[in-house]
């Protein structure tokens, strides 16, 4: 990484050190003579997936909430181990419901449940059925209708209707059904873990930082850290200008904002005994004031779970607050106005790209995405 003294006007200019703008920038500067600056609006590289020691219990965590890699794609999956060494993690997200823990996404365990017995994979798989059978008729328009349609009024009321209200801030039955569709799912087998269509997943050893920082680490590429783009100077560029900033920012609002959700973390540092026993635990019956928790000490960072007396958890709640991520609404007016933002990105040597556009990519999509676009750019940039 090359420390800036002055400005200086680069082939390429990527908006956003996030993961997106950093697997794009490595791969220009390594494959083709191009050089690259990347501009970044926090004092840290690494956007979403950030991650870092805490200094008082010396546990990496993601201040924005867990992250792990999980991925089918057999380039990205190369491409990351070939940069870091990946610990092998299947992770499990849980529900804590009716006084348990129960591994989502919905499955058998979630199915017992909800209906309050044990049951075998058949029988579950009759009960949500008959019980969702009434809702088949119905249009799946909705979180609602699709859910209830899929997984019956049981499950839905239980697992989905208070998650979804306290994640999304609005009413299932005004979301659209995609939000269910991507998120939930059901199966009628005992749990497999939270991505069981992954072929690898795993979480990058010493942190995502041993993963993210590396990659700008290259002379033709210079990195501004705490700059915002929109703030004059102009970064000036010869050939292209990557932008990985929110669609509707970059364009000044002028169709309107995007509607979306501020969600925030706070880390405290809580007794051993007060700790839950899983990474990710998730309050969807509505009753709690956070609908997310999160230790990261006992994910296996480095090989191993970390044992400390005392552990940070981090509670994720509604609103703004510390640690703040905004999510673009999945709505149809929503749907509308990105669509129109898009059309408008027609100027041919400002590419727009990365999550600030694609709204809900996870991280082995997106490293996907940078990967293609630089084998769309770098034979021009040659
Ligand atoms: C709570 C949460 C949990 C997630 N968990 C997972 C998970 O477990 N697994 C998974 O695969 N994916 C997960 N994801 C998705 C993952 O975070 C994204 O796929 C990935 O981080 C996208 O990278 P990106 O570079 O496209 O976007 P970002 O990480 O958002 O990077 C964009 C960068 O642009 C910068 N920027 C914005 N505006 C400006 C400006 N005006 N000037 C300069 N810079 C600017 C931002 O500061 C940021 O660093 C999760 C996302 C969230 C929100």
């Amino acid at each position: 990484m090359v420390p800036v003294t002055r400005a200086r006007t680069h082939d390429v200019v990527i908006v956003g050190g996030g993961l997106f703008g950093l697997v794009l920038a490595e791969q220009l500067a390594t494959r083709c003579p191009a050089s690259v600056m990347v501009v970044e609006r926090e004092h840290h590289l690494g956007g979403l997936c950030w991650s870092r020691r805490d200094p008082q219990t010396g546990v990496e965590y993601n201040p924005y909430g867990t992250h792990v890699m999980a991925t089918s794609d057999p380039r990205v999956w190369e491409w990351i181990t070939g940069r870091v060494r990946m610990v092998a993690y299947t992770h499990t997200v849980h529900a804590a419901v009716a006084g348990r823990l129960v591994p989502l996404p919905l499955g058998l365990e979630a199915i017992e449940a909800a209906y309050g017995r044990r049951m075998s994979p058949e029988q579950a798989q009759d009960a949500v059925e008959r019980d969702a059978a009434p809702y088949r008729d119905a249009p799946a328009d909705s979180v609602r209708t699709l859910a209830l349609a899929q997984v019956g009024p049981k499950l839905y009321e239980m697992f989905v209707r208070g998650y979804v209200t306290a994640q999304w801030g609005a009413d299932p039955a005004d979301l659209a059904p995609e939000v269910f569709a991507e998120r939930f799912g059901i199966s009628y087998r005992p749990s497999s873990g939270y991505h069981p269509e992954a072929r690898w997943q795993g979480l990058p050893c010493g942190g995502y930082g041993t993963l993210i920082e590396p990659l700008a680490d290259h002379p033709r590429i210079e990195v501004h850290l705490g700059r915002d783009y929109r703030q004059p100077p102009s970064p000036r560029y010869r050939q292209l200008m990557v932008v990985t900033a929110p669609v509707d920012a970059h364009f000044h609002r002028q169709l309107g904002p995007l509607q979306r959700r501020s969600l925030h973390l706070n880390w405290q540092v809580l007794d051993a005994g007060d700790v839950q026993a899983v990474p990710v635990v998730t309050y969807p019956d509505g009753t709690s004031p956070h609908y997310r928790s999160h230790a990261p000490a006992l994910l296996p960072w480095n090989g191993a779970h970390s044992p400390s007396d005392a552990l940070l958890v981090g509670f994720e709640a509604a609103g703004p607050g510390p640690n703040q991520i905004d999510f673009v609404l999945r709505s149809p007016h929503n749907e509308e106005l990105a669509g129109k933002y898009r059309q408008l990105a027609a100027a041919p040597d400002v590419l727009l790209a990365g999550r600030g556009t694609t709204f809900y990519d996870d991280m082995g999509t997106t490293i996907g995405h940078a990967l293609a676009l630089a084998d769309r750019l770098v034979p021009d940039l040659t």
